[in-house]
């Protein structure tokens, strides 16, 4: 393997909130994107933690329309991974996600053409702090550059980058990642190579439209893993016409096999603790890892603030634990199996990750608690009624969306 390239660092996130860096020497982090309608609230967020759990460490989610920027709004506050908003045409619709929280941006210079569009959301993210991917696209290139090269090729995918980059750079903004996609791998690869060797902005790599298995299993390798080997690269998106969880995991498993990531036994998962928060959610996640770290347990556990929405959002973990009303709801795959008190939720948790790598995960189903479920039903209908529907203030931010995310025609 060759050196790794120096480039500079983003920071896609802030904490106390989710935090992921990219570049410079920090671990290449695994992206993917949700394949739901971002106005379905629930089902993104169950997609979100399905791909946290498999391995991903960024997800990005369509900002097609105003409907999507509210959802984000909601979605954005519960999200255990940082969250980046897909902007295509309408660049009202960047500004409106950044309104709704999102904590980065991916731009396609080929459909967001006016410059005086271009930099007001790049000014928008400077003020915010937040980053942008500039997300070429050979299907989508800028007629312009396409006309200019003969078509879709490295030079012209470059180019496109170049342009985007020089209009961030009149205003000041430098906090960027870029990704020149082409479904061929050669073209995808020579582009990358070219762009590498023209900037120092962090890379993103992926093949787009990869299609399904077998070949789309191919492709991304073949594409990422080349670029990887020469040390060009950092963050990856393994594009595939499948479920987005099989991206991530294949995603995360090319760079385990590159020796670029580690590989996991227990993978904790927690949620970053809205206002719907019951507990103080990174202690108990702290503790948890402590007490489940070092006993190569290979489980996905999920430690969720609030029993009002954990045991649904990380339904794909195979344990969890989640607070509310001075009890812990133990739950696999989404099922509530028992109620504890809450000062025994790490030790329950323990037990039962304990028991499920004994009797497997059936077994514990099957000898769930009666009247757990009922328990667990009773506890969120008496926090939703005391606490209302909106904890985390998103109709504010709703309201504020709205006046900005007037629909455009393009
Ligand atoms: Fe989701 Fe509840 Fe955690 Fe908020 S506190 S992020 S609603 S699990």
């Amino acid at each position: 393997m060759f050196e790794p390239r120096k480039t500079r660092q983003v920071l896609v996130g802030r904490p106390p909130g989710p935090s992921v860096p990219v570049g410079g020497d920090a671990p290449m982090p695994v992206q993917s994107m949700t394949t739901t309608k971002t106005a379905d609230v629930e089902g993104t967020l169950a997609q979100i933690y399905g791909l946290a759990a498999a391995g991903c460490d960024i997800v990005r989610c369509t900002c097609n329309e105003e409907a999507a920027a509210e959802g984000l709004a909601q979605i954005v506050p519960r999200s255990p991974v940082p969250i980046i908003a897909d902007i295509h045409f309408q660049y009202r619709l960047a500004l409106a996600a950044m309104e709704a929280g999102v904590q980065a941006l991916r731009l396609n210079p080929g459909n967001i053409r006016k410059a005086e569009h271009i930099k007001q959301v790049a000014r928008e993210a400077k003020d915010r702090g937040l980053p942008i991917r500039i997300g070429v696209n050979a299907g989508s290139l800028d007629p312009d550059i396409a006309a200019q090269y003969g078509g879709a090729t490295p030079e012209a995918l470059v180019a496109s980058a170049e342009r985007e980059l020089a209009y961030f750079r009149e205003v000041d903004f430098e906090d960027v990642k870029i990704s020149v996609k082409a479904s061929n791998v050669a073209t995808m690869i020579d582009a990358y190579r070219l762009l590498a060797d023209t900037v120092d902005h962090p890379l993103h790599l992926g093949v787009t439209e990869a299609g399904p298995p077998p070949a789309g299993l191919v492709k991304s390798p073949a594409g990422i893993a080349t670029l990887l080997a020469e040390g060009i690269g950092d963050t990856i998106r393994y594009s595939l016409t499948a479920d987005p969880v099989e991206e991530a995991r294949s995603g995360r498993s090319l760079l385990e096999s590159l020796g670029l990531r580690e590989r996991k036994g227990l993978d904790l998962i927690a949620c970053p603790s809205c206002g719907r928060a019951e507990v103080d959610v990174i202690k108990v996640a702290n503790d948890a890892q402590a007490a489940l770290g070092d006993r190569q347990i290979p489980l996905q556990v999920a430690v969720m603030g609030c029993v009002v929405n954990g045991p649904g959002e990380a339904r794909e973990a195979d344990l969890g634990i989640a607070a509310g009303r001075g009890r812990g709801h133990l739950f696999v795959k989404g099922q509530v199996v028992r109620v504890v008190p809450e000062g025994e939720m790490v030790e329950a948790l323990v037990a039962e990750a304990e028991r499920i790598m004994e009797e497997g995960i059936d077994a514990v189903l099957a000898s769930a608690d009666a009247g757990a479920e009922a328990a667990a039903a009773a506890d969120r209908a008496e926090l939703l009624a005391e606490q209302g529907s909106d904890v985390n203030h998103a109709g504010t931010k709703i309201d504020r969306i709205r006046g900005i995310a007037t629909p455009e025609t393009h």
